[in-house]
């Protein structure tokens, strides 16, 4: 085993406070849940303000580093090697192992900085610096020193053991996941809405989803790219509940009834009338979406505000200053484009007027919709009593369970 432990750095957590132990609990939570699907067996630690993760069996470094990367609370993940307390002659010789090791060409510059947590330990901290540093130039005068802007910071710790690091891993930053409570996504096919629940997800909210499915003028490969999609955002959120609603009927009753230049907009006000209830009925405290500013023309201020009138809950949209490009950016990073732009039509694409309106009247809209006023209340209860609720992710069986004992 190369390394022994990962020392995992969080940024935020560290001034919360009071709470603090709750984030850092939370965080210990995320990231056993996380380990739970790696081959091995590890522990988690905290001791002297730092958090641990002990390796106590073999294990694959890949593995566990791409599961720890995807932790919200994690700001960076440090691989240790840890060796037994040892006299300095010797700790000379592990740590030029350790560099040579890591740094094989030696062109670099460093600085070795050490804690001394175990005051049993002989040589202060900058005696200790001064050896290791003078060993490590003895032994490969290709390094030098630099103490104001190394490139390599080798990180001694003593304390029970000795603990050598010196790569950081970066983690996604945030906060761990449920300290924050639960929201509900509105989730297309699209590049937008799952990068806009990965975002809301990062400051440690939970998420449940919902898809507004349009069969059969949508195929079965739709509904499968939504649920992976789902998926790829369940690996840093935990378990996503994917509702999966048969939103066909409302369609085409708006199709026939009202302006075909208002189809966008109505249509939008009915998934988050939908959304809303839905959201209501699974404790999240509000809706998410992947409106942008401008984007589209559903998408204008006018018409932001017209979709929002029909929710009493808060709406988040994380995405609402953001450019294509940067959201694109974000969606290639968490690994949700290559799905996003496949080109399985979607309900609003196909129900989509040639020149929507960008200007829409809340007052006009209101009078149209009374169009809907005959069937419209009849079919909302009949979508919502066709949710499928498609559970993606690890602890999906856990969370059946809750549900069912919850009912
Ligand atoms: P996305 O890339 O997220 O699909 P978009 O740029 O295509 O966004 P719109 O189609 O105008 O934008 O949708 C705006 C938002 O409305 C989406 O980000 C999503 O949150 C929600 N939405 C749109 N269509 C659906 C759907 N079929 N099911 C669930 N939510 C939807
Ligand atoms: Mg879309």
């Amino acid at each position: 085993m190369k390394y022994q432990s990962f020392l995992i750095k969080y940024a935020e957590i560290g001034i919360k406070g009071k709470n603090r132990h709750v984030f850092e609990e939370a965080l210990v939570h995320q990231i056993r849940i996380a380990l739970r699907t790696c081959g091995g067996r590890f522990a988690v630690n905290r001791t002297y303000g730092r958090m641990f993760v002990d390796c106590l069996s073999e294990y694959d470094f890949e593995e566990v580093t791409e599961k720890l990367s995807c932790v919200f609370g994690i700001w960076g993940i440090c691989p240790v090697r840890a060796i037994d307390i040892m006299p300095i002659g010797e700790l000379r010789e592990a740590v030029t192992a350790f560099m040579a090791e890591e740094y094989p060409s030696g062109d670099h510059t460093f600085k070795v900085k050490t804690r001394r947590l175990n005051k049993e330990y002989p040589l202060e901290s900058l005696e200790v610096n001064a050896e290791l540093g003078n060993a490590v130039l003895t032994a490969m005068p290709r390094f030098t020193v630099d103490v104001h802007e190394p490139e390599i910071m080798m990180h001694v710790e003593i304390r029970e053991k000795i603990y050598l690091y010196s790569h950081e891993i970066p983690g996604p930053g945030g906060l761990p996941c449920g300290v924050g409570g639960k929201t509900m996504l509105l989730l297309s096919g699209g590049i937008d809405s799952p990068v806009a629940g990965y975002m809301v997800a990062k400051r440690g909210v939970r998420l449940d989803a919902v898809y507004f499915n349009a069969p059969p003028y949508t195929s079965e490969r739709a509904l499968q790219k939504v649920k992976d999609l789902a998926a790829r955002v369940a690996r840093y959120t935990g378990p996503i509940c994917l509702h999966n609603i048969n939103f066909t009927p409302i369609q085409l009753y708006i199709y026939e009834k009202c302006p075909h230049d208002e189809l966008t907009i109505i249509m939008r006000r009915y998934m988050m009338r939908i959304a809303e209830i839905l959201a209501k009925k699974n404790d999240c405290l509000g809706l998410v979406t992947g409106e942008s500013i401008g984007q589209v023309a559903s998408q204008t201020l006018t018409a932001l505000g017209v979709t929002n009138e029909v929710c009493t809950l808060p709406v988040f949209r994380p995405l609402i200053g953001f450019d294509k490009e940067e959201i694109v950016q974000v969606s290639k990073k968490i690994g949700t484009f290559e799905t996003s732009i496949l080109p399985y039509e979607d309900c609003c694409t196909i129900f989509v007027a040639k020149h929507p309106v960008t200007k829409p009247r809340a007052e006009v809209i209101r009078a149209h919709e009374k169009n809907l006023s005959e069937k419209i209340g009849d079919m909302v209860a009949e979508a919502i009593s066709t949710d499928e609720i498609i559970l993606i992710g690890a602890d999906s069986e856990k969370i059946l369970k809750r549900r069912e004992d919850e009912a």
